[in-house]
């Protein structure tokens, strides 16, 4: 067992006192599996991967990964946790727009040099080449020289991924991976994820607010609803019936929507766009 939650809980100051946006989560994840967190905007999903991945503190409970109590961290330990076991990547990238891909994918190492060696740019031949052959896993490594800005969405986004794997995380955080990016370009990005996850045995938790994509990618999903888990369990358990629970009665899901109608719309689309940039 890798990471192990128990009684996690988390508020935030509010006007009349302490809003608790989580309410005691119970969560295990074993080595070599995916989890998708998924629910509601507000259930707590970003909280608890931000707990995770020591990127805020929880108010009582314990998180233990790879047997380290990650509640009890200082600032230096959680800051430490951030450039080794945890990789985390955002919606929005979190790119340096103008560098060039290359040096945005080092920067995961720059925890580890010295501020002149950082001011002038200057990387390690080897961790050039590894950063290449990162990008390069990614199918991006063409686009190694330009500048960040220049690519496409989910472009960005496998930068960010070989960005977070330079550090050669134990576990990959990815907070709404896709929600800025068209069908497509989420497609890619969610089997970039899959893929670092089957090769390298890493796991991965994803925070995905539709449970399409939630149960098409990942081993396990967990729907939080109102700071508490509502279901865990397999993508094949996730029923119309559980749906409800994890959004309420409004809840629609395509239960129809096989993965091959959904490539076959892929393929379209990617046909349509080979067509205009020829
Ligand atoms: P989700 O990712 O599922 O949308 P979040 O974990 O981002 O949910 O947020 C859960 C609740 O906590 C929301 O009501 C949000 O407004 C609140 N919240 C999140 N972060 C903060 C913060 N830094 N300060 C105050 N309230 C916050
Ligand atoms: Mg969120």
């Amino acid at each position: 067992m890798l990471l192990e939650v128990s009684h996690l809980t988390k508020s935030y100051p509010g006007a009349e006192g302490p809003v608790p946006v989580l309410r005691g989560v119970d969560m295990t994840l074993e080595a070599g599996e995916t989890l998708a967190l998924t629910g509601e905007s507000g259930s707590g999903k970003s909280t608890l991967l931000h707990l995770v991945g020591g990127l805020d503190v929880a108010d009582a409970g314990s998180i233990r990964l790879d047997g380290q109590e990650i509640t009890t961290l200082d600032d230096r330990g959680r800051a430490a946790l951030r450039r080794g076991t945890v990789g985390v990547i955002f919606q929005q990238f979190n790119l340096v727009p103008r560098l060039d891909v290359v040096s945005n994918v080092l920067h995961g190492t720059l925890n580890r040099r010295s501020t002149l060696a950082t001011m002038f740019n200057l990387y390690p031949d080897r961790d050039i080449v590894r950063a290449i052959d990162i990008l390069d896993r990614l199918g991006i490594a063409q686009h190694a020289p330009k500048r960040a800005e220049a690519l496409s969405g989910g472009q960005q986004q496998r930068v960010a991924i070989a960005r977070a794997l330079m550090q050669d995380p134990t576990i990959i955080l990815a907070d709404e991976p896709i929600a800025s990016l068209d069908p497509m370009n989420a497609q890619v990005v969610m089997q970039s994820l899959r893929k670092i996850h089957e090769e390298d045995g890493r796991m991965v938790i994803a925070n995905l607010h539709t449970l399409d994509t939630a149960r098409r990618y990942c081993d396990r999903v967990v729907g939080m609803r109102d700071g508490r888990i509502v279901f865990d369990g397999t993508p094949e358990q996730l029923t119309t019936g559980v749906a409800r629970d994890i959004y309420g009665a409004d809840a629609t899901f395509s239960e129809a929507a096989t993965s091959t109608e959904i490539e076959t719309l892929d393929t379209a689309r990617q046909m349509l766009a080979d067509i205009a940039s020829a």
